[in-house]
């Protein structure tokens, strides 16, 4: 339901948004070159995947 935000005090909102998180969940560091990469997915920039798979 939505609630005029001046009934919300900055404390509320502000409590609120310490669950935003700036990237997106399934977000994992990478293995081989420690890059931000989805996880279960070929890493984007180093092409590696489960240790060693190598694409390119
Ligand atoms: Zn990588």
């Amino acid at each position: 339901m939505a609630v005029p935000f001046r009934k919300v005090s900055k404390t509320r909102r502000n409590m609120r948004r310490t669950h935003f998180k700036l990237q997106a969940p399934g977000m994992v560091s990478c293995d081989n070159c420690g890059e931000m990469k989805i996880a279960h997915r070929v890493c984007k920039s180093c092409g590696h995947y489960k240790g060693r798979e190598i694409v390119k």
